[in-house]
């Protein structure tokens, strides 16, 4: 186990019996991690007395709107003066699941440029320098297993209960694929011991999370595994595309492709995956490697992006074919990479 240091610790305890109005802010598209750490941060705050306000840049998909404490999260795209206020008052910021501010898409400079203390809670490498205090820890599996180090090592074990145990187990369960991958550190079986042990119901929470899925969605899954997906064994690679009109023609709702990109993984031989979404104005990109090829590295050279070395994302301003024309003619170029990724 890895300990964090004393000292930043003894500041984030000052931090946490000062803060009078704090907020907890995560990334846009927030995800299982995204979501689970901060209602677990916010119940724990909430256990020590204070009314934080969380907020989300943008809608995530309904199979997380289960979550306790779902209804006090505050959603930038349709509050947007509410959270401009909110940001601006707050005395202390918790920024967590992301690494930078440009993650929060839209909120950016409001992040950057407001007054209160800001605390960075995250597991994403090459932290920006936006943080008065950083508690950014590649080591642990997802921000919610290091959220339940953080409590701990303040002595605030005794204060998390079944609820806060559900949030993060979410965290920990959605960031890993269910301990598929990023899940070879016992210190996450040691975290999910404790969880269980406060009564967390695992199997419901995965119901909730992978059982909760549309029709639309499964023939979606369907149509891109049969018609939308390109593989190229020499290159140890395959990735899925799709359309607009597409997304329209499945009613498509967000959440709708979560996990489309690791199927292909399951591919023999396949070792670097990606799937390639038409959006209005750009293509919004995710990308899955097995091994050691750094997806991340990829996509912030190529894409614009970045994330942890297995599993990142990017975004592309070209249209949808030009993209994929991109994609298909950069492989080459990592064929002696992904030959010796594993
Ligand atoms: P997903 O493919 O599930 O959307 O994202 C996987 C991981 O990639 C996320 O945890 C996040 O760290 C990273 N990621 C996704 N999209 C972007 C992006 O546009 N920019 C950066 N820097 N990271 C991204
Ligand atoms: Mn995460």
């Amino acid at each position: 186990m890895r300990s964090i240091p004393e000292i930043d610790i003894n500041r984030l305890k000052d931090i946490i019996v000062q803060a009078e109005r704090p907020l907890i802010i995560t990334h846009y598209n927030p995800d299982g991690d995204a979501i689970g750490s901060s209602l677990g941060f916010y119940h724990y705050l909430v256990k020590k007395g204070k009314e934080p306000i969380v907020v989300a840049p943008n809608d995530y998909p309904e199979f997380l709107h289960w979550m306790p404490g779902n209804d006090k999260v505050i959603v930038y795209k349709r509050n947007c003066g509410t959270v401009h206020n909110a940001l601006r008052d707050a005395d202390v910021i918790f920024a967590l699941d992301f690494n930078d501010p440009d993650r929060t898409e839209g909120l950016e400079t409001y992040l950057k440029d407001a007054p209160g203390k800001k605390v960075l809670i995250d597991h994403h490498p090459d932290p920006g320098d936006f943080a008065d205090l950083m508690f950014s820890y590649t080591y642990y599996s997802s921000t919610a297993e290091l959220v339940y180090h953080i409590i701990e090592s303040l002595s605030d074990d005794k204060l998390i209960d079944s609820i806060i145990a559900e949030c993060l187990y979410t965290g920990i369960m959605t960031d890993t694929g269910s301990f598929n991958y990023n899940s070879s550190n016992p210190f996450t079986y040691y975290v999910v011991s404790k969880l269980i042990e406060l009564g967390v119901d695992k199997d419901k929470i995965y119901w909730n999370i992978y059982d909760n899925y549309s029709a639309d969605r499964m023939r979606l899954l369907g149509y891109c595994m049969h018609k939308k997906m390109e593989v190229f064994p020499e290159y140890h690679t395959a990735f899925i595309s799709i359309s607009q009109d597409e997304l329209k023609e499945f009613n498509f709702k967000p959440g709708d492709s979560e996990g489309f990109v690791n199927y292909p993984l399951s591919i023999k031989g396949i070792r670097f995956t990606a799937i390639f979404i038409e959006k209005e104005k750009h293509v919004k990109i995710s990308f899955r490697s097995k091994g050691k090829f750094s997806t991340n590295k990829f996509a912030e050279k190529h894409f614009n992006g970045g994330g942890h070395i297995n599993a990142s994302g990017g975004n592309s301003n070209e249209s949808l074919a030009d993209t994929l024309e991109k994609f298909r003619n950069l492989l080459p170029n990592y064929k002696n990479d992904l030959n010796d990724s594993l």
